[in-house]
């Protein structure tokens, strides 16, 4: 255990930051303070987090990406202990119920299609085989759409050429209780936790730099580097700092969320499934104790009443609790590191859930972070950078999601009209004319997604490109109709040899 409570000297010799306020202790002040609590291992670094047990946290986001797996381990997180203290399950993709048109379904996997053909990406092969006329599914290629439907899971095996070695996967969990479980780490790693509701924010009249925070209760709180997890509020980045914020309701209109707790009534599913209704759509979080479930819709052209309803209608099990309604607006801060203050989380901006991509943005903040930590100086291109970095990475996301309405087949509502027509970022439209001309997708700059996911999205809601890569094409057509359907029969007998969600999760970690 390492403790960090000391008097930070802020002369020190190298100049570094020797004294951090993380200010919020929702999932993104605790992962900040965990992350940072783990790096600050030998070289001490007075590290504290100030939050307000009357204001509370947002109590939301329970279903994540594969790359929270690194941020875990980074952590050197027992997955099984973490699963078990979180009431976590396994997640091998999102199923898109009703979004390329009413009674359509499929699954956004985790992972890639398929096997190893040679140069090309699986997809290329697939649509070869459509243009031939075949109808079957992609998903029958994928071992984490044969998994999830089937309600099975097991981690990747260690076996070379089976699908099994393929195998990713996140977690669906409770939010609160990792930030509870991180909050344990941090503290035992010195991270002194300050209980109490600020009151004012000063910043320095030389620089407009954040000088202190004044608490309700009159105790006063400085530092050299203030990290902002105020969550929506934005307490210092945006009431004090005035940083700006982009605001995407245009591509983006859904503004309000509803979301209840209900029983489970059946095993957990590993995956989450998400309901697009006539103005939005409904998650379905399962995790052992309790599904979380939530509908996301646009104020526009949808009353709370009426989207209440629907939500209520479209449960499993019956609610635990009575629906809470949270706002948003979509986007992003005009930069996300101001001077001396790093906003992360819902204070840095947001893209809604469809794709679970909060946490890890917040995630990826931090390890930017970590990567560009500042000297006592604040060096300008230090900052520059890491809003450069953190801003591609927010609108690579939101063309993302972007796509998921755009695509819509959906002529039932004023919502889904709108959708459809609308115009999307330039960024959004090149990639959809590529994909339509010739069938080819990148992942530019090392984006979040990949072509798999893409692709996944675009065939799933009836995107179909003229061509397909014509490399395609080497294979002799006896022998290509060969390999596929062997490399569908492997994929389907290395799914039902897993053993169920279930099964895995009552063998290694069900919580107590
Ligand atoms: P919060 O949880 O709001 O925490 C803010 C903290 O600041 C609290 O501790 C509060 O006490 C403190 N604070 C605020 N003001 C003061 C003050 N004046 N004095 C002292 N303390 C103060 N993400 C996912 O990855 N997957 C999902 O499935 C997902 N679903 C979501 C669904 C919805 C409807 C919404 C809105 C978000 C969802 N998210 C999801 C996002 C996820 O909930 C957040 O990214 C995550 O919880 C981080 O929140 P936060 O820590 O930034 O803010």
């Amino acid at each position: 255990m390492h403790t960090h409570e000391f008097a930070p000297d802020h002369s020190s010799e190298d100049n570094s930051i020797t004294d951090i306020l993380i200010v919020g202790g929702g999932t993104a002040g605790w992962m900040a303070a965990a992350a940072l609590s783990h790096v600050y291992k030998s070289k001490p670094c007075r590290i504290r987090l100030v939050e307000s047990d009357h204001i509370g946290t947002v109590g939301v986001g329970e279903a994540t990406i594969p790359v929270i797996q690194k941020f875990n381990q980074m952590l050197g997180i027992d997955e099984h202990d973490f699963i078990k203290h979180t009431q976590g399950t396994f997640k091998l993709g999102i199923e898109f119920v009703n979004w390329g048109s009413l009674d359509n379904a499929y699954i956004h996997p985790f992972g890639s299609y398929g096997m190893s053909m040679g140069y090309l990406s699986f997809y290329h092969y697939w649509l070869r085989l459509a243009d031939a006329g075949h109808t079957q599914n992609p998903g029958e290629f994928s071992i984490a759409i044969q998994a999830a439907l089937r309600g099975r899971f097991m981690p990747p095996a260690n076996i070379p050429n089976s699908p099994l070695s393929q195998i990713a996967y996140a977690y669906h969990f409770d939010a609160s209780l990792y930030a509870k479980y991180l909050r344990h780490f941090a503290q035992e790693r010195g991270v002194v936790r300050i209980e109490g509701e600020i009151a004012q924010v000063l910043l320095r009249s030389t620089d407009g730099f954040v000088d202190k925070l004044l608490l309700k209760n009159g105790e006063s709180l400085s530092a050299q580097l203030f990290i902002d997890c105020t969550g929506f509020r934005g307490l210092l980045i945006e009431q004090a700092m005035n940083t700006g914020y982009d605001d995407w309701s245009h591509w983006l209109p859904c503004d309000t969320a509803v979301a209840v707790p209900s029983h489970n009534i059946s095993e957990p599913r590993p995956y989450t499934r998400s309901t697009a209704h006539s103005a939005g759509w409904q998650w379905s979080i399962p995790l052992q104790h309790r599904t979380g479930n939530g509908h996301v819709f646009c104020s526009k052209y949808m009353d709370d009443e009426q989207a209440k309803k629907i939500l209520l209608e479209n449960i499993d099990g019956d609610a635990l609790a009575e629906p809470r309604f949270i706002r948003f607006k979509t986007g992003m801060r005009r930069k996300f590191w101001n001077k001396n203050c790093v906003a992360i989380g819902l204070a840095s901006g947001f893209l809604e859930p469809l794709e679970s991509t909060s946490i890890h943005l917040i995630q990826s903040s931090i390890s930017k972070l970590i990567a560009l930590l500042p000297t006592a100086d604040f060096e300008q291109s230090t900052i520059d950078k890491y809003n450069e970095l953190l801003t591609a990475e927010f609108m690579f996301v939101r063309d993302f999601i972007i796509l998921h309405y755009k695509v819509s087949q959906r002529t039932d509502s004023d919502f889904w009209n709108y959708c459809r027509h609308m115009p999307v970022p330039e960024s959004l439209q090149k990639k959809l004319d590529l994909y339509e001309s010739s069938g080819r997708l990148f992942r530019d700059n090392n984006e979040l997604f990949d072509e798999v996911s893409w692709f996944a999205v675009m065939q799933g809601q009836g995107l179909r490109p003229r061509h397909y890569h014509p490399l395609a094409n080497q294979v002799e057509a006896n022998e290509f109709h060969r390999i596929m359907q062997e490399i569908k029969a492997v994929v389907q007998r290395a799914a039902d040899a897993m053993p169920t969600h279930a099964e895995y999760i009552a063998a290694h970690c069900a919580a107590s």
